[in-house]
């Protein structure tokens, strides 16, 4: 698999991955950095901060390590890290948008980014709304209006697996004075970089595949080079140490430790995932497999040209409906009924009344017979005698 760092002349993405962020320490020698718990840091005198660290809200340098780690990996310069990815989100809002103001979203987000957009910042007075992320014309009749500031796309979207177009969409954002935020979650910086193809902010819940190993929750937002890049940093910037949803040093280390093996990772899952993919799409009990790697997925060939890899997540339908999903979902071994995904082990997600209960009823209701997968990095033959075994007991 080629990635996209593979033709710079910098370093390329896994040496960024291990070493960005991680000096030698200049005291011990110790060659993973130390992990700085202290919340507080002694002035060589008053006014004399050692390397610009004073208090652990404003800044920590095992956060700052994370930092420069995701700012290396998306291909940015700024990078900022939070207690979760709902904090990293919530930071973009408030930080670069005005009460008065509006977000066109895509209507299959994440329930979590839509019930933070809904209940908490429309009674803050920035307002959404939902699209299609395939219909540009759409789009860009909403982002004429002068109250649409910002278009939120999350691709691989969660659960339904739709890619949206991340450079189309930048044109169209941009030629409305619109900021495009990717919310790049589901692929993470190994298969797609937002920013080289036109976006202007990249957010993430490193609680998935960046962190790794389902033991740290977490969010950053990533920012590109250039003048207006640097004036949306400092307003994130501002957020992060305003209001203080940082993420603590213990929790940043935990991501710097994951993020070191994001690619070897990234490969085992999308090779894991594809393979049960292919393997469930023409099972009698399925109806439909939903997975970008799939020639049948209708953004197949855009899937292709956006990302180097199709990712580890996979959602069936199944075909017995809401009944049938619930017996698979409570019949598995090695996938796991839990929320979240990105980890090492498999996971088993019933989104209608799971991460998306928040969602059921509106415009952004999953269906009732999709279950979705996280496919871990295990061996897939157990993967899939787990999941022939409970498709079998239906
Ligand atoms: C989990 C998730 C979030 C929210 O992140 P938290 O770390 O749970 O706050 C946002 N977007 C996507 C796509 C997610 O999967």
């Amino acid at each position: 698999m080629t990635h996209h760092d593979d033709a710079g002349t910098g370093p390329r993405f896994a040496t960024h991955a291990i070493h960005t962020g991680q000096q030698v320490d200049q005291v011990y020698g110790a060659v993973v950095p130390p992990l700085h718990l202290s919340t507080t840091f002694a002035p060589d005198g008053i006014g004399n901060l050692r390397n610009g660290y004073d208090y652990g809200r404003a800044g920590n340098p095992t956060r700052t390590a994370l930092q420069a780690q995701l700012a290396a990996l998306e291909g940015g310069k700024h990078a900022f890290s939070f207690g979760s990815g709902l904090a990293a989100e919530d930071a973009v809002v408030r930080g670069l948008m005005r009460p008065g103001q509006r977000i066109v979203m895509g209507n299959d987000a994440y329930g979590g980014t839509f019930r933070l957009f809904e209940k908490v910042h429309a009674a803050w007075g920035v307002t959404n709304t939902p699209v299609d992320l395939s219909d540009h014309d759409r789009i860009a009749a909403e982002l004429q209006h002068e109250d649409a500031t910002m278009l939120w796309v999350e691709t691989p979207s969660n659960p339904l697996m739709s890619i949206t177009d991340i450079a189309a969409l930048a044109d169209i954002a941009g030629a409305n004075g619109a900021l495009l935020v990717v919310d790049n979650t589901f692929a993470s910086p190994y298969l797609q970089t937002p920013l080289a193809l036109g976006a202007d902010v990249v957010v993430h819940s490193t609680t998935k595949y960046i962190g790794g190993h389902s033991d740290v929750v977490g969010g950053a937002v990533v920012l590109g080079f250039g003048d207006s890049a640097d004036d949306l940093a400092e307003k994130v910037a501002f957020q992060q140490f305003a209001v203080g949803a940082v993420s603590g040093p213990l929790d940043a280390y935990l991501t710097t430790r994951g993020l070191k093996t994001l690619g070897v990772r990234m490969d085992r899952h999308c090779s894991n995932a594809q393979t049960v993919a292919e393997h469930f799409q023409d099972h009698p009990a399925v109806e439909r497999v939903l997975y970008p790697g799939l020639s049948s997925h209708p953004e197949h060939e855009l899937a292709k040209q956006q990302m180097s890899g199709f990712g580890g997540m996979v959602s069936i339908q199944l075909a017995g409906g809401e009944p049938a999903a619930r017996k698979v979902a409570e019949a598995t071994r090695w996938f796991i009924l839990a929320e979240s995904l990105g980890g090492v082990e498999s996971l088993m997600n019933y989104p209608h009344e799971m991460t998306h209960a928040s969602v059921r009823g509106t415009e952004l209701a999953v269906p009732e017979n999709l279950l979705r997968l996280s496919v871990g990095i295990e061996d897939v033959e157990d993967l899939i005698t787990d999941l022939e075994e409970a498709l079998g007991g239906l």
